[in-house]
């Protein structure tokens, strides 16, 4: 007897060899039927009179996908049995809306590099070359559904070739729609630095040549464009950080494989795994003394960012290069990757030495992902190419949100059903380039997504320009959230945690509910509302925001909190201390901020490690390389009352006093680092204490920027774990603000449902 059945099929099965894979699948069980694209996902139907088999074919589909396949849910119906000889490809979707979700873009595949290095292939040395498991995806996408005619592909008419290849469901290109051959695809070309093409029959060729000579160049990639490197010239080097503008923010590497890898750093299974993986994201690795490398590639840093060959252009370039690139961003600070040809011609005119181009235009731009290798398990610090936009899954399904984010690391957050779809990195809001690029991947989000939000969600800030953006639109009610609030919430969500936790928030600066800066917090709640349970002390800051760039500023504030007045210190000579002792003397322009950053800031500055940031967070990293370990006695802190409520408060005041008399006594910075280190694990278990013991409660969610700092973050989770503790960390969204759009959401989802309550502070 006959049986057939329907299944339906959600999650990422479009543009990545699904529709073949099922096709080979049912040929080979003897299964008919057909296999199409739906409003409601991909439609399979099945029939055979053997029930074994049909249960087999179910099991096989989530078992066997493809790599890139991600399947979130399969819905089987029964269907009466029709007459029919043949398993076949429907490809009839038209202009359905398909709910499909669109893939991230995916790293070459092994299949492809082999053809790309085989003399005997068409595609020999082709830096164009993909298939349906590898290739750009999400950059090349300017709608949906996922079809040539919608790619920045759509100006490349297939040879019959490719066309063969294409239409073939028993080719690996079976609707690959990036798939081109040299004869019909994009091509190389090399510029000049004014912008002058140079003719040649080489392109890699010539832009080997150029880096072997200690030049710059500008590579354009799958979501923009590189600048390249030797990562060996110190004069190459040297030249590019004076051009870029920036003197010290570490540059990523691109090493030729895993072997040279494993020359300059200490891979560790799991980090292997993470090079090696289609996302193929920048991973830090601790280096390892030895390989040569410039020491103008990471200053001031012990780990080294590292990457493999992610496109076909790279892999060609990395077979005749150098063995290590800089390959950072072509960018100058702060403004986002450039992307387009013309657009870096003029924005890196003075910069690139000369230019690797293609015609296959970037639709949509998109840094590298960068990424650490923690406590067991991945963990995001920017999450760009490679993972957006595949959806970060939730507990339960819910309205749909947009979230906006916050003003630095800006991320936008779409939740539709259970998906929460983050956007990529977009970077630091105030500048004009990113902000553009936050208004366009905020539509395209909407777009490829068939979304249509009930509700916008943004931080609490008036001055950020993602919640100006919000308030000034009148299409959609708007949610403002607290910063610290989003974090905890993000934390939780991304953990699928669906009960009040005490959330360790620790940051450079987030709005409070009462207008000042926040950023040491302790909350217990969820994303419904939470509890200010206890946070650092406020401090001013003396010239406000501004002086995040001069931790010996920061210092200062701290300094005249804790002794009444400036002492004099070593670090502080031959700066001006009078106009900053004269504002805090008076209590002018130095608003406050209790800040878990700044004291970071604060402690790199009277250590000696670090008194003027060329980067956000440099004082605190250097900081942290300084220590390299958690050893020693830890520097006292004293936990009271706040000031109005009946939160607590940490006063840094005993803290600030004996890292100055450390510092005058002599005692070497790194101790003083490792010291402040200590303070800092054993201070916020301190409170975690007090929280469990006043709520009951006994998980714990960190979050914040502070737990990018593997010290911090791994003491505090190892110690937090032996206490009896369960602990909930970042690991699949940034724990910076990066990751707070999600959060955003989330809480929006709440109010939605009534539940909202916001912070109360008790402080
Ligand atoms: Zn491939
Ligand atoms: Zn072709
Ligand atoms: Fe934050």
């Amino acid at each position: 007897m006959l049986r057939r059945k329907k299944l339906v099929v959600n999650g990422i099965v479009q543009g990545v060899g699904f529709r073949p894979f099922v096709y080979r699948l049912a040929k080979h069980a003897g299964l008919t039927g057909c296999i199409r694209n739906t409003s409601s996902g991909v439609c399979i139907e099945a029939q055979s009179p053997d029930p074994a088999a049909l249960e087999r074919f179910r099991l096989d589909l989530v078992q066997k996908a493809p790599p890139l396949a991600k399947i979130f849910s399969i819905d089987v119906l029964d269907r009466d049995p029709l007459d029919e000889r043949e398993f076949v490809i429907d490809s009839s979707d038209g202009g359905g809306a398909v709910e499909t979700l669109v893939s991230p873009d995916i790293a070459l595949c092994g299949d492809c590099r082999r053809e790309l290095l085989d003399p005997r292939d068409r595609r020999f040395g082709y830096a164009f070359i993909n298939c349906t498991n590898c290739g750009p995806r999400y950059t090349i996408v300017e709608r949906i559904p996922y079809d040539r005619p919608f790619t920045s592909m759509k100006g490349f008419d297939m040879c019959p070739e490719c066309a063969r290849e294409y239409h073939d469901p028993m080719n690996r290109r079976f609707h690959a729609q990036p798939n081109a051959c040299p004869a019909c695809g994009p091509q190389l070309s090399i510029q000049d630095g004014d912008g002058r093409a140079v003719p040649c029959d080489d392109p890699v060729g010539h832009a080997f040549d150029m880096l072997r000579d200690g030049r710059i160049v500008a590579v354009k990639g799958i979501g923009g464009f590189h600048l390249a490197a030797d990562a060996a010239d110190d004069k190459a080097l040297e030249r590019l950080r004076r051009r870029k503008g920036r003197e010290e923010k570490p540059f990523a590497v691109m090493v030729k494989d895993i072997e040279t890898a494993e020359r300059f750093c200490v891979v560790d299974e799991g980090e292997r795994a993470a090079l090696l993986s289609p996302e193929a994201p920048v991973v830090l690795l601790r280096r390892n003394g030895s390989g040569k490398l410039s020491s103008l590639v990471a200053p001031g840093n012990d780990r080294l960012g590292l990457m493999l060959p992610y496109t076909p252009l790279h892999v060609l370039m990395m077979e005749r290069g150098p063995e290590a690139l800089v390959m950072t961003s072509a960018n100058v600070t702060d403004e986002p990757i450039a992307f387009e040809n013309r657009e870096a011609l003029s924005r890196l005119k003075g910069i690139a030495d000369g230019y690797l181009l293609h015609d296959r235009p970037v639709y949509l731009r998109c840094d590298d992902s960068v990424t650490v290798h923690l406590h067991g398990k991945l963990r995001q610090l920017r999450r760009s190419r490679g993972y957006v936009p595949a959806p970060v899954t939730l507990s339960s399904p819910g309205p749909q949100v947009l979230a906006v984010g916050a003003e630095i690391k800006n991320t936008l957050c779409l939740l539709k059903e259970r998906n929460a779809i983050l956007s990529q990195h977009i970077g630091d809001l105030k500048n004009f380039e990113a902000y553009e690029h936050f208004l366009m991947v905020g539509e395209h989000l909407r777009g490829i997504f068939q979304a249509s939000p009930e509700l916008l969600v943004c931080d609490m800030h008036p001055s950020y320009l993602s919640t100006q953006w919000a308030v000034d639109q009148s299409e959609l009610p708007v949610l403002r959230v607290q910063h610290h609030h989003a974090h905890l919430a993000a934390c939780l969500a991304e953990n699928r945690f669906e009960e009040p936790a005490i959330g360790v928030v620790l940051d450079g600066t987030g709005y409070g509910t009462d207008g000042t800066v926040w950023g040491g917090e302790i909350l217990i709640g969820d994303a419904s509302g939470a509890e200010r349970f206890a946070s650092l002390e406020p401090v001013p800051l003396p010239g406000g925001d501004a002086a995040v760039e001069h931790p010996w500023k920061v210092a200062c504030g701290y300094l005249h909190h804790a002794f009444g007045k400036i002492p004099e210190l070593d670090v502080l000579c031959g700066r001006e201390i009078a106009g900053v002792a004269e504002i805090l003397d008076k209590g002018i322009r130095s608003p406050l901020a209790s800040s878990c950053g700044r004291l970071f800031d604060a402690v790199a500055a009277i250590s000696g490690v670090c008194c003027d940031s060329s980067y956000e967070g440099q004082a605190a990293v250097e900081l942290m390389h300084a220590a390299g370990r958690l050893e020693g006695e830890p520097f006292s802190w004293d936990i009271g009352p706040g000031s109005t409520g009946a939160g607590l408060q940490v006063h840094t005041g005993p803290l600030v006093r004996e890292v100055v008399a450390a510092r005058v006594s002599g005692t070497e910075s790194p101790e003083i680092s490792r010291r402040f280190h200590v303070t800092i694990v054993e201070l916020f278990y301190d409170i975690v204490i007090r929280a469990a013991d006043a709520s009951g409660i006994r998980s714990v969610a960190l979050s914040g920027g502070v737990f990018q700092n593997p010290l911090i973050f791994e003491g505090l989770t190892e110690k937090l774990e032996r206490g009896g503790f369960a602990v909930l960390t970042h690991a699949l969204v940034p724990c910076n603000d990066g990751g707070v759009s999600l959060g955003q959401a989330v809480i929006g989802r709440e109010y939605l449902k009534g539940r909202y309550r916001g912070i109360i502070d008790n402080g």
